[in-house]
């Protein structure tokens, strides 16, 4: 198989079947973020404990690139330390961005599958949503809030 259709069929699993849907009852982080270029929607609830990443639940719309990274993300990021959130955050969107060589420290399992998505340079806001979402919520909660809500430009 080759390896395009390989991350295809990676990308189309998550859109089926998302990893850790739904939403938590009482967040420590909760953050919405919307892509209107393309119409998704994500909304993104984290349970900390300490400085880890305990609990997260994603729901969302959109297509399926967008809702394929939520799910991608949410299995990377949980049991993780937020500063290594944080690194995970800013490998991939240097990936994605490009500029950046992949650092190979950092292992972005699933989400490998999303870098074909960076020869469409109007999916790749479908990618990052999620992590800008993730992203916009820590730093509120840096600053004491707990709700924030991005729309993508
Ligand atoms: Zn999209």
């Amino acid at each position: 198989m080759a390896l395009d259709d390989l991350y295809r069929e990676i990308i189309l699993e998550h859109f089926r079947s998302p990893r850790n849907k739904g939403r938590l009852d009482n967040p420590d982080v909760f953050a919405e973020g919307v892509n209107p270029l393309c119409g998704d929607e994500v909304c993104l609830g984290l349970a900390l404990l300490g400085d880890r990443v305990q609990e997260v639940r994603v729901e969302g719309h959109g297509c399926s690139i967008s809702q394929a990274s939520c799910s991608m993300m949410s299995e990377a990021i949980k049991g993780r330390t937020l500063a290594e959130v944080e690194g995970l955050a800013q490998a991939f969107k240097g990936q994605m961005l490009g500029g950046e060589p992949a650092d190979p420290a950092v292992d972005l399992g699933d989400l490998e599958a999303l870098e074909g998505v960076k020869q469409f340079p109007v999916r790749i806001k479908c990618a990052l949503l999620a992590w800008n979402t993730l992203l916009g919520g820590l730093a509120s909660r840096a600053h004491g809030e707990r709700e924030v809500k991005l729309v993508e430009e």
